[in-house]
């Protein structure tokens, strides 16, 4: 019988790579095995880095010996789940990578309205999951992105201005410290710890499973899809942001520039009402009047399909970069600074993207959870896709110009999740009044920083101020 508490004899010597494939139950992948080259890709196709080892865990037992592993042989550790995260930190070169992916246990309790979930899962399997008991919770728009990531980040998507974020739907979490303990933490159990990993992303250990809460939801809702050319950009903006910013929180209004394979420039907007449907027919239709779209259609579709429309625009693979903002209002300036930076996308796949936030997103104090930006109406960024190594120089400054011109209509603060690898003032600038909450947790959790290929929380040594 296997302990659950790391106790290998690890000492100086060589890693004791045979050791840790004993103890495993999930498999260790190196170098040079067959399933070598798939395993240490991820979805972002700009990252490539060669672990050491991956070790695909099975349960708590697995990620334990793990990191039992990394802190004897003092080895580089990321942690992987969905391996969506556009930074690429879930890999590193020469290291041990944690990959949960194979965790994908998942039971609803629909009397309760709660859901257990393993780590592994990823939110289209989520979603289908809790759907078939007619129950959602808030996750994001991309169906083979990582529940882990993403909750830990906050969590975004359709249902947030309605229930809150996925972090605030989160109702206890199994956790893997750095000193290799599982521990639970919850409002009541650990709850410190519980405050932090509410938008505190991976710093503070490996979270095995999460138990959310659920709501009745679907199974469809009605989505307005508006399609406006080039020459209305700037009306329709304006039409988005008038539209949003009154609706109720049952509305989730995102939007995006565009460009058609021909080359023509468009700006679409989608809009999900989440109630019922008659109420979501009288909220959406008065939008077609702000400024009429060339293409428009509004149209009860299934929760599920929403949840994985945009998977065509996101396959795993391509290139990737994007660099984020939140903002609190859209004012005239703000939409000429992005239709006129949009306008010098190197390519036909770029978007310049608004998410739409606020609503119960809104009403929680930033400081009680680690994830602070809660003043926020609208995540923007822009994205650029593309394929060709030698187009990397090219798509990222673009990106970088439009996130320079929609600066000066920045709240200053970013989604942790939205983060790149943009340095210290970037990550401190996602947790605001909260940062040297989460340094104090830092110190306690994870004072030797075991987990720090994330958005990284550094902690303080002794004589830092
Ligand atoms: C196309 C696309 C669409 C997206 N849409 C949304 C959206 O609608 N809403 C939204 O909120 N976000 C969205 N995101 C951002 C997404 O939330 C993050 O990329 C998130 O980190 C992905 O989680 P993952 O488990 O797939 O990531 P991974 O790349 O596996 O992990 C990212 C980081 O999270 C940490 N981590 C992962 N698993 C664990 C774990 N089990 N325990 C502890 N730490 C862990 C690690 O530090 C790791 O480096 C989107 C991203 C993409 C690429």
């Amino acid at each position: 019988m296997r302990s659950l508490l790391f106790d290998a004899p690890y000492g100086a010597g060589l890693p004791d790579v045979e050791g840790l494939r004993q103890r495993l139950r999930g498999e260790l992948v190196e170098p040079g095995g067959p399933s070598y080259e798939a395993a240490r890709r991820v979805w972002n196709g700009a990252v490539d880095k060669r672990p050491a080892l991956i070790a695909y865990c099975t349960g708590a037992d697995d990620v334990i010996a793990a990191i039992g592993f990394a802190r004897s042989t003092g080895m580089l550790l990321a942690v992987r789940s969905g391996g969506h995260n556009v930074a690429g930190n879930c890999v590193c070169d020469g290291g041990l990578v944690i990959d949960l992916s194979r965790m994908k246990g998942i039971s609803v309790d629909p009397q309760m309205r709660v859901v257990r979930a393993e780590a592994g899962l990823t939110l289209g399997e989520f979603d289908a999951a809790t759907q078939a008991y007619g129950l959602a919770t808030t996750m994001g728009v991309n169906g083979d992105t990582g529940i882990a990531g993403l909750t830990l980040g906050g969590g975004f998507g359709k249902l947030g201005r309605r229930f809150g974020l996925a972090c605030d739907n989160l109702l206890a979490a199994d956790v893997v410290t750095a000193d290799g303990r599982l521990v639970r933490a919850s409002s009541t159990e650990n709850s410190d710890l519980f405050w932090g990993l509410r938008g505190g992303g991976g710093n503070f250990g490996v979270v095995t499973a999460f138990e959310y809460r659920l709501h009745p939801v679907g199974p469809d809702v009605l989505v307005g899809s508006f399609v406006y050319d080039q020459a209305q950009a700037r009306d329709a903006l304006r039409a988005y942001y008038a539209f949003s910013r009154a609706a109720p929180d049952e509305v989730s209004a995102d939007a995006a520039l565009v460009t058609a394979p021909s080359g023509e420039r468009l700006f679409s907007i989608s809009v999900c009402y989440s109630g019922p449907l008659e109420a979501g027919e009288r909220t959406i239709v008065p939008l077609r009047s702000l400024c009429k779209p060339i293409e428009e259609k509004i149209a009860p579709v299934p929760y599920l399909q929403v949840q994985s429309a945009g998977d065509a625009v996101f396959p795993r693979g391509r290139r990737y970069y994007w660099k984020a903002q939140f903002l609190r209002e859209i004012t005239d300036a703000a939409i000429d600074a992005l239709v006129e930076a949009y306008a010098a996308a190197p390519s036909v796949t770029a978007l310049a993207v608004l998410q739409q936030v606020g609503g119960a997103i809104a009403r929680v104090p930033a400081t009680d959870t680690a994830y602070a930006a809660r003043d926020a109406a609208y995540d923007c960024f822009p994205i650029a896709i593309w394929d060709d190594p030698a187009d990397d120089a090219a798509n990222m400054m673009w990106a970088r110009q439009v996130w320079t011109a929609m600066r000066p209509f920045s709240t200053g603060a970013v989604y942790v999740n939205n983060l790149g690898d943009e340095g210290e003032d970037r990550i401190r600038a996602a947790y605001g009044p909260n940062y040297a909450r989460l340094v104090a947790l830092k110190n306690k959790y994870d004072p030797e920083n075991l987990f720090r290929l994330n958005q990284n929380i550094r902690p303080k040594r002794g004589n830092e101020s």
